[in-house]
């Protein structure tokens, strides 16, 4: 009798086994569906004697496995790093089967699906919501559910104008194939120093083993002109590229670039693909015909067939990291992934994270210096500001200094960014009269007043509120002010300043979608926008030749949470937003506003001496063995009731482990202590590098037991102490 073993999509369910039918194959990797209770669910078949700690039930009470789907297996180099993230961040291989069997209508066997979008023709009856969802949707395509998403109203709204001719149905093929980007088609002049890089490249792609690579060049330096090189020998030898990007926002300048290169567009995978355009991606990449994918983090995970290369572009970015569900870092998986496929992996940045740069130093990472910008265009001129002598006057937030240089950059033509990582207009809102302070009703943090729409939002929930117009408590007059500011205060001062400029405000509200984006930057490129105000997403990859000027707002607020990287961080964030000044011919200049000059990161940015942060960074994590010499984990233990999260805690706790190496912090209320209406304590785990601290954690959570109600996450090398 064959028994297989299956993982199922249930994460709640470890690895279950299954009675194989006569006549039914189903190799390791194969889809399958199997029964399960009275229900039917996905599975992928894995190796006999995978998962030794499994269950195990007796043949006489197997099932029989339902049906295979015609869809290619899951293949090995995958099912090992599927296992491989499962073991190292402890997450159910479930959860990370999930990730790469990410378009469940991938699975079925249609090879065509109706979409809806608008005729252009209005109604025959017009209501408000009717307007709203025909304004919303636009010329957009998708499904009755995914339109009636971005109008926000209900299907039976969406089905009303289909009725009467305002929307109307497409077929659409779901496996029309993409068409093959041409390594021949228009190959750019590389510089010697880009040459020699690229050579480098091309030949580790060449030889199809595994290979990490620190790409190491300067903000303008080329980079991704370079790599591109190492992707057309991919296509050349017929393998498949993967390009991981920071951001969604990203993805759209990057298209448009490839597509000059290459004649044609890469499959994009992101967040935001309709269900036709996920299936259509996924088979093909399955089938091994989309040659160049590009994405965000998710990407990682997918079934490709004949994978030759994996980029992963601004490396450095925090937003690798997944915070929620698997709590893995794309970085580190996707070195794990070129290990399995044997492919070189490439990391590009122009700040590369300490730890990168330690696999460096232990050569097992090669590195390759682009230390130039390319076409002569020089490193911007680099200012500090000293908020504490020469401050703005009272309730503004930019220094004269600054606004002496807007004004000299928009006399000349030219472009200006300022920089504050803040979203909204102001932080807190507060009662004048009786101190009163919006605070989220889920979460212990304040409300962010966000002009623009009128509103107070909380930025960890999203609970929002209208803006209101007196205080709740007092129900004074004119009693509410705003304290501190975020980009649109900063914005609304630029026009007070500057009547005659046209401002943009870049942050995640205003560049929500890929589309967003590339107007965004078909504005600023064509001179349509003089002053960019943004958050760290302007910090990110955009080049605009004729923006020379760059204002940092508040060089300090990185610094004040003072976790691990706060000094890291925001001197990769300056460095990046400095970055955008001057990358054409005309030389670009940045100015830092700061209280904190003495800051050694502050002198860094000032003096352009990198390697001396890096290397003082880097001893002080050896001293205090930090990572990347020593390891952290963290545990958050959260309910929706504050006695039961913090019992569990305390339960969790008394129950540690005495491990030589090993040291645990806590249970201690989290610093963001109510986080969606669930109160949340955290432990800390520091221990030794060469302790299995994953090993640790599971014998130690195996040992307690808590409610339904309670979460227990685990966090591997967190990058978020809240
Ligand atoms: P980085 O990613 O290192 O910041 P980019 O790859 O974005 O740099 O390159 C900066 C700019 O210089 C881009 O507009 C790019 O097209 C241009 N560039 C770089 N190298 C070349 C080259 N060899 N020929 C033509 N343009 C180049
Ligand atoms: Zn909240």
């Amino acid at each position: 009798m064959s028994r297989v073993r299956v993982i199922t999509l249930n994460a709640a369910l470890g690895p279950l086994d299954y009675r194989l039918p006569h006549g039914m194959v189903a190799e390791p990797g194969s889809i399958v569906i199997a029964p399960l209770g009275p229900r039917q669910v996905i599975g992928v078949v894995w190796e006999d004697g995978s998962f030794p700690d499994a269950e195990t039930v007796g043949d006489n009470r197997l099932r029989p496995l339902l049906s295979t789907i015609d869809a290619p297996p899951i293949p090995a180099p995958l099912r090992r790093l599927i296992e491989w993230t499962a073991n190292y961040y402890l997450a159910p291989p479930a959860a990370v089967l999930r990730m790469a069997l990410a378009s469940v209508s991938a699975l079925e066997g249609a090879r065509s699906v109706t979409e809806y979008r608008a005729t252009g023709k209005p109604p025959l009856r017009n209501t408000p919501k009717r307007e709203q969802a025909l304004e919303r949707i636009g010329e957009r395509q998708g499904l009755v559910r995914e339109l009636a998403m971005i109008g926000g109203v209900s299907d039976a709204v969406i089905r009303g104008l289909v009725k009467d001719g305002a929307i109307e149905a497409v077929e659409v093929s779901l496996d029309t194939p993409f068409p093959v980007p041409d390594p021949a088609f228009s190959p750019v002049d590389l510089s010697p120093e880009q040459s020699a890089a690229s050579a480098r490249l091309v030949e580790l792609t060449r030889a199809e083993k595994f290979q990490p690579l620190l790409l190491d060049g300067v903000t303008g330096s080329g980079k991704t002109e370079v790599y591109f090189e190492a992707i057309a020998e991919a296509l050349a030898m017929g393998k498949q590229s993967l390009v991981l990007l920071p951001e969604i926002a990203l993805t759209e300048p990057f298209l448009n670039r490839f597509a000059k290169r290459f004649g044609h567009e890469p499959v994009a995978w992101h967040s935001g693909l309709r269900q036709s355009e996920r299936r259509r991606a996924w088979r093909a990449i399955a089938a091994g015909s989309a040659m160049v994918v590009v994405g965000a983090r998710s990407a990682l995970f997918l079934p490709y067939a004949r994978l030759g290369l994996i980029v992963v572009d601004e490396a450095h970015e925090t937003s690798f990291k997944q915070e929620d569900g698997v709590r893995y870092h794309a970085r580190d998986v996707a070195v794990m992934r070129g290990m399995m496929e044997q492919c070189p992996v490439i990391l590009a940045s122009a700040t590369p994270a300490i730890e990168t740069r330690h696999q460096v130093a232990l050569h097992r990472y090669e590195e390759i210096r682009l230390p130039a910008r390319y076409g002569g265009a020089e490193m911007p001129e680099i200012f500090g500001i000293n908020m504490l002598e020469s401050p703005p006057e009272r309730g503004r937030w930019i220094a004269p200094t600054l606004v002496a240089a807007m004004k000299e950059t928009l006399e000349k033509g030219e472009q200006a960014l300022l920089f504050l990582n803040r979203r909204g207009y102001a932080p807190l809102t507060l009662c004048r009269h009786c101190g009163h302070r919006f605070q989220c009703p889920n979460c212990t943090a304040w409300m962010v007043e966000h002009r623009l729409t009128h509103r107070l939002a909380c930025h960890h929930c999203g609970h929002v509120i209208p803006a209101p117009r007196e205080c709740p408590e007092c129900h004074a007059d004119d009693s509410l002010v705003a304290c501190g500011p975020g980009v649109e205060r900063i914005a609304d001062e630029v026009k007070a300043l500057f009547p005659g400029a046209r401002t943009a405000i870049v942050t995640s509200d205003t560049l929500w979608s890929p589309a967003k984006a590339a107007e965004f930057v078909r504005d600023v490129s064509g001179g349509a926008v003089d002053i960019i105000v943004g958050t760290q997403l302007v910090t990110k990859g955009y080049h605009f030749p004729n923006l020379t000027l760059v204002g940092v707002i508040d060089a300090d607020l990185g610094l004040e949470g003072g976790d691990l990287r706060a000094a890291e961080r925001t001197f990769q964030q300056i460095v990046q937003v400095s970055g955008r000044a001057g990358r054409g011919e005309k030389p670009g200049r940045v100015f830092i506003q700061t209280r904190l000059l003495d800051a050694p990161v502050i002198k860094a940015l000032l003096s352009g001496d990198s390697a001396r942060f890096y290397a003082t960074e880097t001893e002080g994590r050896r001293i205090a063995h930090a990572p990347p010499f020593g390891r952290f984990a963290a545990i958050i233990v959260s309910d929706t009731d504050a006695t039961e999260a913090k019992e569990a805690a305390h339960r969790i706790g008394n129950a540690r482990p005495e491990v030589e190496g090993v040291e645990i912090y806590g249970p201690a209320p989290a610093p963001l202590a109510v986080l969606r209406g669930r109160h949340r304590h955290r432990i800390l785990i520091h221990a030794r590098r060469q302790i299995d601290v994953q090993d640790v954690i599971r014998a130690w959570l195996g040992t307690v037991q808590w409610k339904a109600s309670t979460r227990v996450a685990v966090d591997i090398d967190p990058y978020s102490f809240v």
